[in-house]
């Protein structure tokens, strides 16, 4: 299958013909041709799947079938839970939009809001924001949602456990109630389904990533360490490989104590977590993009949605308290077909977690 027998318009197919993508991913084959018949759609699918193409390709194709944004109105609105998200989300739609005459910016909490408020000045056709500034936006005047058409819910699941469900509840008061909805999430729990029940008339469900499943292209294996060994046996394990590694910790403490750790033992390493700056969080995913430092360490929050391409390795130095978050971390490897690792630091107080998820995943985890 090809982009052309999606039903995307020339000027998309231009957009696309830049970017190097050959063949439609499985998400944009379904959820390509849902969007554009106008129904809503609750998909299931990790980062890395190219969901983002897969809603922002329709939803430009329709926006640009209607009339212009009125000052202060958006036609379009993205939420997703992290300002990382947010700004990539914007990115692709610069990127594949690059054609269309649509205007579009993104809006996120710790940076100035003035700036956000003077663009929103004129009308946005799409708009992309976290939920918590866009209602201080909305209190400041700054814009009305009358002129909503379009909703999305990005990362749906994650929004839940960061606590927006309130924020979301509020904003979903406030738009219009005729409008095309569309709920993406990694895992359909039971609070997302209910909540999709609030959103969505009879959605088109799109499964690409079966539920909880774990990615088969990723061995899974763990090594059990004292916790007060798990520095030197990751400081041996990162100095046999070159690659470029993501490594999990459960807090943002842990995250400063292990790149320190690792710094000494001359691995370059950067921390990226909810305690840091915007500005310090965008120089440090780049700095790891461009390859200028071999070692992410980052939080679960924080590494939620951010993209980074072909990980081979994936170390989880603590197990995450939630076994969800298992399943999101290890989607940083092994993804678009190629074979990836996960291995994780597991010491004797955390056998219960090891459980939680291996049930989660139907699977157990073994030893190296
Ligand atoms: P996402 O799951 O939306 O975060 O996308 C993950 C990555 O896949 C991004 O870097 C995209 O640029 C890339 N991507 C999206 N669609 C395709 C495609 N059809 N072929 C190859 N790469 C793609």
């Amino acid at each position: 299958m090809t982009f052309t027998t999606l039903g995307l318009s020339d000027s998309l197919l231009r957009a696309l013909a830049n970017t190097g993508y050959k063949t439609p991913t499985p998400i944009q084959m379904k959820a390509i041709p849902a969007i554009l018949s106008g129904g809503d759609v609750m998909a299931s699918a990790q980062t890395g799947t190219g969901k983002t193409a897969g809603f922002v390709l329709p939803m430009l194709q329709q926006l640009s079938k209607g009339t212009k944004a009125r000052p202060c109105r958006v036609r379009a609105l993205i939420l997703t839970p992290t300002r990382e998200l947010a700004a990539q989300v914007h990115d692709s739609i610069i990127t594949y939009g690059k054609h269309e005459k649509l205007s579009s910016t993104v809006v996120f909490g710790g940076v100035n809001i003035n700036p956000q408020r003077q663009k929103l000045n004129h009308g946005v056709d799409l708009l992309v924001a976290t939920p918590g500034r866009l209602l201080d936006l909305y209190q400041q005047n700054a814009i009305q949602f009358d002129d909503i058409e379009l909703l999305v819910l990005d990362e749906a699941d994650r929004m839940l456990d960061m606590g927006f469900i309130r924020d979301i509840r509020k904003i979903l008061k406030l738009i219009p109630k005729r409008r095309q909805n569309l709920m993406f999430s990694a895992t359909f729990s039971k609070d997302i389904r209910q909540l999709a029940g609030t959103i969505c008339k009879k959605p088109i469900e799109i499964d690409v990533a079966p539920r909880n499943s774990t990615v088969e292209t990723v061995s899974q294996n763990l090594y059990w360490v004292e916790k007060e060994h798990k520095a030197d046996l990751l400081s041996e394990l990162l100095q046999e490989t070159h690659e470029q590694v993501l490594v999990f910790t459960r807090t943002k403490h842990g995250a400063n104590k292990l790149v320190k750790r690792l710094g000494k033992d001359s691995i370059s390493a950067i921390a990226i977590h909810g305690n840091k700056s915007q500005t310090q969080r965008t120089k440090a995913l780049d700095e790891f993009k461009r390859d200028k430092v071999q070692i992410l360490v980052a939080t679960d929050i924080a590494a939620r949605g951010i993209d980074i391409e072909l990980l081979t390795l994936v170390v989880n130095f603590d197990l995450p308290h939630v076994p969800e978050d298992y399943v999101h971390r290890i989607g940083r490897t092994g993804r678009a077909g190629g074979s990836g690792q996960a291995i994780s630091l597991v010491s004797r107080e955390e056998k219960k977690q090891l459980r939680a998820i291996e049930s989660l995943i139907k699977l157990k985890i073994t030893p190296l």
